[in-house]
């Protein structure tokens, strides 16, 4: 059994990269719908006040330290973990294991075009890799239906789903069942930085934890939400008392 630590009320595994990818591939094996969640302080902060966000992150197979306030605030409670798992950690990990074993992968979300740029990019880096089909994500309600016998039809290994957290979490949670995939996680903004559409933080910036300030400055519309940080650090703190 994985060690849960307890966060504003979620539980997140106390996993690395590998462990992740591990537990991905049991799932994948195992062949029954399930979900990963890449876990940030935004999105713990947000469920702390959002019930059903919180069971949903509570009962997904899956959760994982993304991002510094979640490694920080593990570290509070004696959990040293070696590192975060972002959502494109595991898109480039679990891209690379599907291209050795031959699971197929289908990409869902971020802006028309996006999602065939980022198969591209990833085809380009693992070339055994079978991405059976993209869609984007600005589907209307009356389209889901459409959205989820496409993908049920190509029956992929693996669902990749970047329609930003938590509305990643919600369609999961939501369709994973009629979807039929073994294994559906949310990555956020990933297509975007996979395709070339935006920019990653240089190696040295993602070293020492600064990817959110890398981000602010380039996007300064992301204030508003990344204020959530320091209500996470203060609420945490908080808690401890
Ligand atoms: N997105 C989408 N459908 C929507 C809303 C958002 O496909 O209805 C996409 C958006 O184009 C972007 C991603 O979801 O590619 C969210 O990126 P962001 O960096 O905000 O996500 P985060 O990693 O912070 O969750």
């Amino acid at each position: 059994m994985q060690k849960k630590i307890e966060i504003l009320g979620c539980f997140i595994d106390a996993v690395d990269s590998r462990d992740a990818l591990q537990k991905a591939e049991e799932f994948i094996l195992q062949g029954i719908p399930s979900h990963v969640i890449t876990l940030n302080a935004e999105i713990a902060y947000a469920a702390s006040s959002d019930p059903e966000l919180k069971k949903i992150i509570n009962k997904a197979d899956l959760v994982t330290p993304d991002g510094i306030g979640i490694v920080w605030a593990a570290r509070r409670k004696g959990y040293d973990l070696k590192e975060r798992v972002t959502g494109i950690d595991m898109v480039y990990n679990l891209s690379e294991l599907a291209s050795e074993k031959g699971y197929k992968v289908f990409l869902l979300g971020a802006a028309p075009g996006v999602a065939e740029k980022a198969a591209e990019n990833l085809q380009l880096k693992y070339p055994d890799l079978i991405i059976c089909g993209t869609r984007d994500g600005y589907f209307r309600e009356e389209e889901v239906d459409e959205v989820i016998d496409e993908i049920r039809n190509l029956s992929p290994h693996i669902l990749m789903v970047a329609l930003g957290a938590p509305k990643q979490e919600f369609f999961i949670n939501r369709y994973k069942e009629r979807l039929e995939v073994p294994l559906c996680l949310g990555v956020g903004g990933s297509f975007d930085v996979i395709s070339g559409l935006k920019k990653r933080a240089p190696e040295i910036m993602i070293k020492l934890n600064l990817e959110w300030l890398y981000r602010l400055v380039l996007e300064p519309k992301r204030l508003k939400r990344q204020m959530a940080l320091p209500k996470f650090v203060i609420k945490v703190l908080k808690e401890e008392k």
